[in-house]
């Protein structure tokens, strides 16, 4: 473990034993037979994200991979710390990826320029030594009637917390993850955590990656504006959140890891986007008998732990 500080930031890095695409697409396929009636699992070239129907910021997901997990739900709840206000752009100058860097995941939007607090997608590249930046941010608020307005984030700024899995970009090889019709309990990430789990143990694995969600719904929720009194339990964020019903397709952010190295680590995250004003933070389908999911994943060589909460607990975590 390596202990850095940059940009007025601390962080932990952790290398980690990274086992093979093919191997874990092994692990995947065979893991998930239970959970899904149909599973292919394979290593493939990266399709190119740039086009629809992913519309992300760079092509592949290969190059430095590295997954970060900055803030966390402490900064957030019980009562929010304001000053926890970040840039996507200082993330990866303290990922040393200065020179190039596509960074994807899920975190909290910056509410100084929305006006309140809100999901973020980040989806972002930075090349020629962030000269050349090309934002596919997307941001979900509620809106004054209490539904989810989507949009284009306008700074590369982002507040209390971040999971994001950085690359630099290029096409290469990926594990390429198709499921239907879920006859398993738990979400499609979940499903993928728990798998490689119980296979590599405390052996952590990370991923990152995006997913597309077809031929259903989904349960997300939206954080509204800050609460105005503390949140002391699970039961109090979720009585405080916005949650609904989304249709699909939904566009998917993900990291994850298969184990906390004890590092404080958010297990999964993922925020989805879509061209339909809809967007947030994803909880699981809600239409296991049509449910569609196909993904494109790679597997991380470093977790970065940036700016962790010296006090910590497991509120909000879901
Ligand atoms: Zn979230």
């Amino acid at each position: 473990m390596f202990c850095g500080h940059k940009l007025g930031l601390n962080y932990k890095r952790l290398d980690l034993n990274v086992p093979t695409l093919e191997e874990v697409s092994r692990v995947l396929r065979e893991g998930l037979t239970p959970f899904f009636e149909t599973v292919d699992v394979s290593v493939v070239d990266c399709p190119d994200l740039r086009q629809a129907p992913f519309h992300l910021a760079q092509r592949g997901l290969s190059g430095d991979e590295k997954v970060a997990d900055i803030g966390g739900v402490p900064y957030l709840v019980p009562s929010v710390q304001r000053d926890k206000y970040y840039s996507l752009k200082d993330m990866a100058s303290v990922l040393g990826m200065d020179e190039s860097a596509f960074l994807i995941g899920a975190g909290a939007g910056p509410h100084r320029e929305v006006g309140i607090n809100c999901e973020l997608m980040p989806n972002i590249s930075f090349e020629d030594k962030q000269t050349k930046i090309t934002n596919r941010t997307h941001i979900a608020k509620v809106d004054e009637r209490g539904g989810c307005q989507l949009s284009i984030a306008k700074t590369t700024d982002f507040a209390l917390l971040a999971n994001l899995y950085a690359s630099e970009g290029k096409p290469g090889k990926v594990l390429k993850v198709y499921v239907k019709k879920r006859i398993g309990s738990e979400n499609f990430v979940t499903t993928l955590r728990q798998i490689l789990n119980k296979h590599y143990g405390n052996r952590a694995v990370s991923l990152g990656g995006v997913f597309l969600l077809r031929g259903g719904s989904a349960k997300l929720h939206i954080m509204p504006d800050f609460s105005t009194t503390p949140l002391n339990s699970d039961q109090d964020v979720n009585n405080w959140l916005n949650f609904y019903s989304m249709d699909s397709p939904l566009i998917c952010l993900s990291v994850f890891h298969s184990y906390d190295p004890d590092l404080d680590l958010r297990i999964e995250h993922t925020h989805c986007f879509s061209d339909h004003n809809q967007g947030g933070h994803y909880h699981y389908d809600n239409t296991p008998d049509t449910i569609e999911y196909e993904g494109y994943f790679n597997l991380a060589k470093q977790i970065y732990r940036i700016d962790a909460p010296i006090a910590t607990h497991n509120i909000g975590r879901d």
